[in-house]
């Protein structure tokens, strides 16, 4: 018999959906961690003659399955969560949000409130199983960075970046040349491993086309072929791009982009709602990565997840940061995707559940690795991969009976339910209990920093 096999850690007695190439399932499985990576997957009973670990988890009445990847956040805006409805009862809330609120907010951070807002945001993400985040670009993203790596999280952080328009607070617009050297610099910070991790890193950002120059997105182009990361930004996200694009370019926003020589497979597009006919296939052709805001998207228009999902185009799922709607859960945003994508895509031609469970969770786990080019690294459970885990319960009263794993996967389970999360093979939540962070302190920070802010907030957007 061979020796046994030495892990760190091993996850026994639970449900294994490894949302792998085949879709395997491993009822009352195993996995076992070495290091940062998943060594070995199988049987619970031959876990038992073929691994010794030096820690194991009971993973018995849970479903071990990768972790979720948020693939467009806002860090920055997490403290405005709600905020925008408050406001909403007592006076006309000014239009687009993001240009009238958003912005503003991010420009009145300090470097600690960021810090802040991060422990927030990545303590709330990993509390119902967001194992990685990609930032779409905000202010002081070395304290996001921070804040990632105290948490455990992983993650991609990113620079808020405007270089034009007039009405931009001092502090988030800055000349071309600044905003791409301060966008190379955080990248080059942040790149390679640190502490035997490479968990946190960073991206390039462009907010989005009417913020920015065509010198600056030309530049960005080619500085992400050069650095071989990912520029995240917004396209297609409201019809006063797609107006602007055409108005001042004759084209639509990817055709615009595409002219610029920045329409490739470094550029990661939030959103992608409102795309014709020729943008779609420019996707296709150019790959341009995309993300999926379900909360949101489906008031702008109705998004083409599906479709782009099944012509090969890298997509994956995103909350758009809780600002917007409130929630981090990505299971939530799964369920709200499917059923925006059985409106879309089923129901007008009488096709029932158009989307099966399996495939909205390959969106949300493959699909948001794909999206941020790290797809060898994350977003299954296969041996040598990163260990990002994630145990979940599957025994609360609403998942049973128990009859289909990926029924109770895709449409029962909630952020909540989540009950450990290992992420680079450290085990950041166990039970519940977060054991990265201390809550009180995240509380009593907010307490006192929060009624100054908004003060502050409330004034400059009067
Ligand atoms: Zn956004």
């Amino acid at each position: 018999m061979p020796a046994p096999l030495k892990a760190d850690l091993l996850l026994s007695g639970c449900d294994v959906v490894t949302i792998d190439g085949k879709n395997r399932v491993i009822a009352n499985g195993a996995v076992a961690v070495r290091g940062n990576k998943i060594v070995w997957i199988g049987k619970a009973s031959a876990a038992k003659r073929s691994v010794t670990a030096t820690s194991t988890i009971d993973g018995s009445g849970q479903i071990a399955m990768p972790g979720l990847i948020d693939a467009h956040v806002h860090t920055a805006q997490t403290l405005l969560r709600g905020k925008i409805a408050e406001i909403d009862r007592r006076r006309p809330v000014k239009i687009p949000v993001w240009w009238n609120y958003y912005v503003p907010f991010e420009s009145m951070l300090t470097d600690e409130d960021v810090y802040l807002s991060g422990l927030l945001c990545y303590a709330n993400m990993i509390s119902v199983g967001t194992t990685c985040f990609a930032e779409a670009g905000g202010p002081h993203p070395d304290a996001m960075a921070r804040a990632a790596i105290d948490t455990g999280i992983r993650g991609f952080v990113s620079l808020n970046t405007i270089d034009q328009g007039d009405h931009w607070p001092k502090t988030m617009i800055t000349t071309t040349r600044k905003a791409l050297d301060g966008n190379v610099a955080l990248v080059k910070r942040w790149a390679g491993t640190k502490g035997g991790t490479d968990r946190v890193q960073a991206t390039l950002s462009l907010r989005q086309i009417m913020t920015c120059t065509p010198a600056l997105i030309e530049a960005m182009a080619e500085a992400a072929r050069a650095l071989d990361v990912k520029i995240h930004t917004h396209l297609c996200e409201g019809v006063y791009e797609i107006d602007y694009a055409l108005a001042k370019f004759g084209k639509r926003p990817a055709e615009y982009l595409l002219s610029l020589g920045a329409l490739d497979r470094h550029m990661h597009c939030a959103h992608s709602v409102l795309l014709s006919e020729n943008e779609m296939d420019l996707y296709v052709k150019h790959r341009p990565s995309a993300c999926h805001c379900a909360f949101g998207n489906y008031a702008i228009g109705p998004h083409r997840l599906l479709e782009m999902w099944r012509r090969g185009i890298d997509i994956g799922l995103g909350t758009d940061g809780a600002a917007s709607w409130g929630s981090l859960d990505i299971f939530q945003v799964a369920h709200m995707a499917r059923v925006g994508q059985q409106a879309v895509n089923g129901t007008p031609f009488a096709y029932r559940n158009v989307m099966p469970s399996e495939e909205i969770l390959k969106v949300a786990t493959n699909g948001g690795a794909r999206s941020l080019g790290i797809e060898k690294q994350i977003g299954s459970l296969e041996v040598g991969k990163k260990a990002d885990i994630l145990l979940v319960d599957r025994s609360q009263l609403d998942q049973s009976p128990l009859y289909d794993i990926y029924f109770v996967a895709a449409n029962t389970v909630v952020g909540r339910d989540v009950r450990t999360v290992v992420i680079d093979g450290n085990v950041v939540m166990k039970d519940r209990e977060l054991l990265t962070v201390d809550r009180e302190e995240i509380e009593r920070r907010l307490a006192e920093r929060l009624p100054k802010l908004m003060d502050r907030f409330d004034k400059m957007t009067a």
